[in-house]
Order: structure tokens, then C-alpha cells, then sequence
């Protein structure tokens, strides 16, 4: 527990657990501790446990905070962080926990959680105006299912859905499937609500009525997106959201290489589907392999049902489109089908015949993440690059992993690099699975941090495309971003957070 860290904090003690308690209006399940000794005073059941808050959603990331606080409302949170800044106690927002770069969870034993989980209202379900205004805990499945009854769909889709919340989403400024065509949530957020660690509560274009356009000031929600907690806590998002297609179509395609796969995606992009393309995403045989073994009732589009020996094709393409006149989109799919089995960039493909085969076809595509997580410890990447660069980014990657041994403390490694990801937005998940081994390995990862970091330098590409910086990549900040651009980050994140209560030790490294 590195209660050394941050000699700025103070670590939090029964007292402050009691007064905090006092200050969500006393409600039964509105903070948990184990730790500290002061449920008695505080009058909280105190049965749950605080692990699932300690940790996220890949176990790579541990936290020590021994109290849990879950306020209700807005004016809850915002007494919460004047009480914290004033005592000078840590706190980092959580939402579904579900980041991959361990931004939800403490470092310290000096920062308590926050958790949006309570704060779970829809306040209008977009049905006259095609906006969604909720409150930040609302999971982002519940809004699309809301969203999809009124005949909408919001923009962000992303295979943590059923957990992660609006505005986790929000605060990283998650990508997802749909990202090249609806835009990023910079795009699609119309408004916020957020409480700074002053207590102060901003309203940043959150009201009945969000406008498309509004060019009053600084338009300072913007800073709040994808700031990862350290301005602030985001406590409601208004979200425009869009008709729902009438039509959607889906293909299932595998090509025997990844220039094959980009020539695929520039046909599909410029030439053949175009306006109707919705989303392009590609995976290779050695994740699918993965989903393979580890979801074995798993039935793969172009592998016939129970053959499991079969061996999966060298790469896969998921394409789906959004369209308004099905005869019409289906004639476009024939015509881009046509054109990819001419030109031999295809060996086989299938068009999904209902919505129920696109959604088994999406199934297949959000189980690379969790089954490679089920097959050993993954050092994650997720990289930005031209979609004609990552065949050699994994080439030269695969090539300095034969290399291992040396970096690491134990000799048998079996290192599998398995890639997939949002092709279409140049957007790679590079994952190296340790396979069978479930433990860190801090040599290896220093060494395949390395190799990332040069390789993606090397062809100008991005270390963090969409999950952000965390715990994981934010000690990158001064080589990729240039001292004066740093030093700006810097100076907006203490205009916020003069204290530095807000998610301590992340997004830009300690100075
Ligand atoms: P958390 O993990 O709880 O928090 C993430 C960060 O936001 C932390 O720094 C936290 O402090 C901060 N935060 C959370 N809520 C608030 C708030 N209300 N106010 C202020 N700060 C807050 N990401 C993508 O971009 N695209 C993908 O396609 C994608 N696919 C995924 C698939 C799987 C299976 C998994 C497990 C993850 C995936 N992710 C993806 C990563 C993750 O789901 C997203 O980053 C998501 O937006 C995180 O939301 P959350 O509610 O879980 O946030």
C-alpha cells in the first residue's frame, strides 16, 4: 500500500469516512468500508465488499481504498469533493470499471472511489427531441435499448456495453464500432453537467434544450471529454443520437492478407458502400483461434459447425451498414461482394441473413477481447496507425518478440501476438498474451512497452488511439507531447485542481 505516495494527500481516516457518510444524507449503501473502522458511527450495512471497486476489469490493476463512496445526486458529489479538496483526500471517479489502462482504480491507499453506479436516472429518453439526456452512472446498454425502443441509436457502441458507463464513456472519450461513422463522443455530446473538486457544479450546455449550436464562450465540456476524471466528475451527459437505420445489412469475409484486408476497406469505403458503410472491422486467425478455444459452442460464419479442427482463416472482416432502402443496400452489398470476389481479394464470405446473424457476428468480434484475457496475461496495446502500416508494425513486432528471452526473468514464455480492432479509423488492439501464465512479468513488459512505443514512433502512429493514458501510458506524455503543449495540460489540470485531488498519479506523470 503506498501510502508514501502523493505527499500531498492525507490518507483518509474513520472520521473522514463518518463525515462523508453524513454528507450523502446519511442513505443506507451510500459508502462502503472495510477497512476503517467506522461503519458503527456511520450506521452503513457495510456487507459488501470493496474488492470489486479495487480492481478493474482486467485484474492488472490493484487499489487500496479502504472507503467507497456512492452518492445519489449532483449536489451529493459536489458536497463530496468540496469536502474532499478542503481536506486534501484523493478520490478517483469510477464508472463501470472497465478501462483498460487502470484509470478507474486508486493508487494510493490515500484516495477514496467515487462511484457513479447510483446516479443510474434517464431524465429524457430523446423521444421528441433525439437526445438523450442521463445521469453519468447509466450503463450504456440500458440507453441503447431506450434509445432503439423510440427509434433512435446512440452513436458509441463497444463491446463493454453491458458494464461500462456514459460517462466513463464520456470522460475517455470512447471510440468503439460506430466512431467512423457517427464521430466521436466530442461530436455527438451536447451538453454536461460536472462538478469540479471545488464543489462548483458547471452546466455546460445540460438542459432541456441542447442545442447543435452554441457558440457562447468557451465551449468548455470539450475538456471534459476524454480527461479521464482529473478535471472533475461528469455527473450528466446530454447525448444526440440518430435515427435508427431502417435497413442494416452485415458481411462476414476472410482474405488471406492484411493488404488484401485494406484493399477490402478502401473499396468498401470509397467505391462500393460508402454512405451506407457503418463499420469495418478486421481480426486475426489467432484471436478467433482464441474465441475458438475458449467459447467452444461458438459457431464461425465460414467454418462448418463442429469442425474444430478446421483451421481458421489468416484474417476476418466484419462490415456493417446502415442504410435507409433495403432493396437498395442490398444491391450496393452484392456490388462490393462482386467487385472483392473479381479482384481475388477474398477467399469466401457470407451475408448475414437477419438481425439475429448480425448480432452472432458481433458476438464473435467482442469475444477477442475477453477470451484473450482467458488465456493468460495480456499486454494490451491499442495503437493508432494508417491501416497500411499495421501489416508491419505486427510483422517487426512478431520479429522483436523472438527476442524475448532476453527481457524476461523466466525462460518459457510462449508469447502469442493476437490482433484486431476498428481498421477503419486506423485504430490496431495489439495484444500479446502470455500464454497460460497469469502473472505480470515487469521485464517483459518493459521490454514489449519498448517495442511498441518505437515501432508506432517509427511510422508516426499514436500510443493510445482510444483508451486513454491511465496508469499505463501517461509516463509517455513528455516524449510524445512537446514541452509547451505539456506544459499546458499541466496548467489546465491545476486551473481544475489546484490540490491535485483528482485521480492523482494519471493521465500526465507526477511532476
Ligand atoms: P471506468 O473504467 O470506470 O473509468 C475510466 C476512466 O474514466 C477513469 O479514469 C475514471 O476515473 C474516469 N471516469 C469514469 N466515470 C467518470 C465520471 N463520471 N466522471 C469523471 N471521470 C470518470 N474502449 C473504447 O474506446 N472502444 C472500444 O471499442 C472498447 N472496447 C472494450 C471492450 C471490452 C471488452 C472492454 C473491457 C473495454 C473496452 N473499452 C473500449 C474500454 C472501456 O470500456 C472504455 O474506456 C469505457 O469508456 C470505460 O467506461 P467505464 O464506465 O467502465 O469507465
Amino acid at each position: 500500500k503506498p501510502s508514501a505516495a502523493f505527499p500531498h494527500l492525507r490518507s483518509p481516516t474513520s472520521e473522514h469516512a463518518r463525515e462523508l457518510f453524513l454528507l450523502m444524507n446519511s442513505r443506507p449503501g451510500s459508502l462502503l468500508t472495510t477497512l476503517l473502522d467506522c461503519t458503527k458511527e456511520s450506521g452503513d450495512a457495510n456487507a459488501e465488499s470493496l474488492e470489486k471497486y479495487n480492481v478493474d476489469w482486467t485484474g492488472h490493476y490493484r487499489g487500496f481504498s479502504s472507503i467507497v463512496v456512492r452518492p445519489n445526486s449532483t449536489d451529493e458529489v459536489s458536497r463530496i469533493l468540496k469536502y474532499c479538496n478542503e481536506h486534501l483526500v484523493g478520490i478517483v471517479p469510477q464508472g463501470g470499471n472497465t478501462g483498460l489502462v487502470g484509470g478507474s482504480i486508486p493508487i494510493s491507499s490515500k484516495e477514496i472511489v467515487l462511484s457513479l453506479e447510483k446516479m443510474n436516472t434517464i431524465e429524457d429518453d430523446g423521444r421528441e427531441s433525439n437526445v438523450l439526456r442521463a445521469q453519468a452512472g447509466c450503463i450504456l446498454q440500458d440507453l441503447q435499448d431506450h434509445a432503439n425502443k423510440n427509434g433512435s441509436l446512440v452513436p458509441v457502441d463497444l463491446g463493454a456495453k453491458g458494464t461500462c458507463q456514459i460517462g466513463g464513456n464520456v470522460s475517455t472519450n470512447a471510440g468503439g464500432v460506430y466512431y467512423y461513422r457517427y464521430g466521436s463522443l466530442h461530436a455527438n455530446v451536447l451538453g454536461l453537467e460536472v462538478v469540479t473538486p471545488t464543489g462548483d457544479v458547471l452546466n455546460l450546455g445540460y438542459s432541456p434544450v441542447s442545442h447543435l449550436k452554441d457558440n457562447t464562450g468557451y465551449d468548455l465540456k470539450h475538456m471534459f471529454i476524454g480527461s479521464e476524471g482529473t478535471l472533475g466528475v461528469v455527473t450528466k451527459v446530454a447525448l444526440r443520437c440518430q435515427p435508427s437505420p431502417v435497413s442494416r445489412g452485415a458481411i462476414w469475409l476472410s482474405c488471406n492478407s492484411l493488404q488484401d484486408v485494406v484493399k477490402v476497406l478502401n473499396i468498401a469505403r470509397t467505391e462500393r458502400l460508402s454512405e451506407i458503410l457503418a463499420a469495418f472491422e478486421f481480426m486475426d486467425g489467432d484471436v478467433l483461434e482464441l474465441v475458438r478455444q475458449t467459447h467452444p459452442s461458438i459457431r464461425f460464419p465460414l467454418l462448418n459447425a463442429g469442425d474444430t479442427d478446421a483451421p481458421m482463416q489468416p484474417y476476418s472482416i466484419l462490415v456493417e451498414t446502415h442504410g435507409s432502402h433495403d432493396q437498395h443496400d442490398r444491391e450496393k452489398l452484392e456490388s462490393f461482394l462482386e467487385c472483392i470476389f473479381e479482384e481475388g481479394l477474398v477467399t469466401d464470405g457470407v451475408v448475414a441473413q437477419n438481425l439475429g446473424q448480425i448480432e452472432d457476428f458481433w458476438k464473435i468480434r467482442e469475444l477477442c477481447n475477453p477470451s484473450s484475457a482467458a488465456s493468460g496475461y495480456v499486454y494490451k496495446y491499442d495503437v493508432s496507425l494508417k491501416a497500411r502500416d499495421f501489416e508491419g508494425f505486427i510483422r517487426d513486432m512478431k520479429l522483436r518478440l523472438g527476442d524475448v528471452s532476453h527481457a524476461s526473468s523466466s525462460a518459457d514464455h510462449h508469447l502469442l501476438c493476437v490482433n484486431w480492432g476498428h481498421i477503419i479509423d486506423g485504430n490496431l488492439h495489439c495484444n500479446i498474451v502470455s500464454g497460460g501464465k497469469f502473472e505480470k512479468d515487469t521485464g517483459l513488459e518493459k521490454f514489449i512497452n519498448e517495442c511498441v512505443f518505437q515501432e508506432v514512433m517509427k511510422r508516426n502512429g499514436s500510443i493510445s488511439a482510444e483508451h486513454g493514458l491511465g496508469q499505463y501510458k501517461h509516463n509517455y506524455m513528455p516524449q510524445i507531447k512537446d514541452p509547451p503543449t505539456l506544459q499546458a495540460m499541466y496548467d489546465v489540470r491545476s486551473l481544475f485542481d489546484p490540490n491535485g485531488i483528482m485521480n492523482p498519479g494519471k493521465y500526465l506523470p507526477s511532476t
